[in-house]
């Protein structure tokens, strides 16, 4: 016998009780079974626009009475005295009306149930937000590196300010001299300028040339129907204070070898490759010697120099120094040096008095007129 598509499975619901109290603004608060009509700690009738719910201690119910309970329909509001009834009873409990269910429709006052649906609910989605945070712990992670980062460029590159006089200048300056010179070198390739002395064919490396096919048996498999199984798939609040659980079957599927296949796997071998491997000479230009000059003025020049035949200058370096002294007698740093570009320097006054920013280690980082 073929099973029904879909099942339903019922579980009781909970309604939290809102009546404010008569003497003061708290509310109630008693969280009461689903299907009570009253309040079981204030007597307070279950308002229209009451909210079922269930948590983890909802299970499903197995008590026949209760099953066809919750089968039975929405409750009815009573039209005369706004008392809410079981769908089974004809008449209200509360002034015996009889129900009215043209009315009911016709006022558009029938109760809204069995249309909160929801289909196809995942795992994840039931399970709530556990595990969610977790995605954020990186983040925190992320932030704590920032700011250790920052403490450490600040205590590296942070300044103080110290009042200072200067008290003198010196300088430095450096002519670096290069020399050309023969020198053999080799490789698979040479300069425009270089004079080959010999040359050879040499293995440059290996490339992979298909050889044969080794064909082997391997298994098959196949997604096979071995069965069906009911699964969630959606909720209705049924309007009488049971939440109905609809679960639909599903087909079962099992991955199963179903049979075996030949299969083609190449091989390759490594083939050398033979390219020309040169040896050169060629004309590099190195490093040869220094002229220095230096003085404690602010004149300063070049040093002479004259240059032998396959000589050339390579750079020209300039080194400007200002000397400080600080005019706090208590300070760490009593006598400073500011190195900087030779345009600041010139501008730089004798016995004039500047705030200098001073690392750490007693580096003057800047000079700046008060
Ligand atoms: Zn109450
Ligand atoms: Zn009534």
């Amino acid at each position: 016998m073929a099973k029904p598509n879909t099942r339903s499975k019922f579980k009781e619901a909970k309604w939290k009780c809102t009546a404010e109290g008569l003497y003061s603004d708290t509310i109630c608060g008693h969280i009461n079974r689903g299907p009570d009509q009253k309040c079981a700690k204030c007597n307070t009738h279950r308002p229209a626009d009451v909210v079922f719910f269930t948590d983890e201690t909802s299970e499903f119910i197995t008590d026949k009475e209760k099953i066809a309970d919750a089968k039975a329909g929405p409750d009815w509001r009573c039209l005369t005295c706004n008392y809410d009834n079981k769908a089974e009873d004809f008449h209200c409990v509360h002034c015996g009306t009889l129900r009215n269910k043209d009315e009911e429709e016709w006022l558009g006052l029938e109760r809204d149930r069995k249309k909160k649906v929801y289909t196809g609910m995942t795992k994840a989605e039931k399970s709530g937000t556990s595990g969610g945070w977790k995605k954020y712990l990186k983040y925190v992670w992320f932030g704590l590196a920032a700011i250790v980062i920052l403490i450490l460029i600040f205590m590296f590159t942070g300044t103080t300010e110290y009042e200072v006089t200067v008290t003198g200048f010196s300088w430095e300056r450096e002519i670096l001299i290069e020399e050309e010179r023969l020198v053999e070198e080799e490789g698979w390739d040479y300069p425009s300028n270089a004079r080959v002395l010999s040359k050879e064919t040499r293995q440059s490396g290996t490339k992979q040339v298909y050889s044969h096919s080794e064909w082997t048996e391997e298994p098959v498999y196949e997604e096979v129907l071995v069965g069906q199984e009911y699964v969630d798939c959606g909720e209705v609040d049924n309007g009488n204070g049971y939440i109905e659980t609809v679960q639909c079957l599903e087909n079962v599927y099992e991955t199963q070898q179903v049979g075996t296949e030949q299969v083609e796997h190449e091989v390759y071998i490594d083939e050398p490759v033979y390219d020309t491997w040169y040896v050169y000479e060629v004309e590099r230009w190195f490093y040869s010697y220094s002229e220095y000059s230096d003085g404690n003025d602010k004149n300063p020049f070049w040093p002479k120099y004259t240059l032998a035949k396959k000589e050339r200058v390579q750079d020209e370096v300039g080194t400007y120094v200002v000397h400080l002294k600080s005019n706090d007698p208590d300070s760490k740093f009593q006598s400073l040096t500011y190195q900087t570009n030779e345009s600041e320097w010139n501008a730089i006054k004798l016995n004039k008095v500047y705030i200098a920013d001073v690392k750490r280690s007693g580096t003057v980082v800047r000079l700046k007129t008060q």
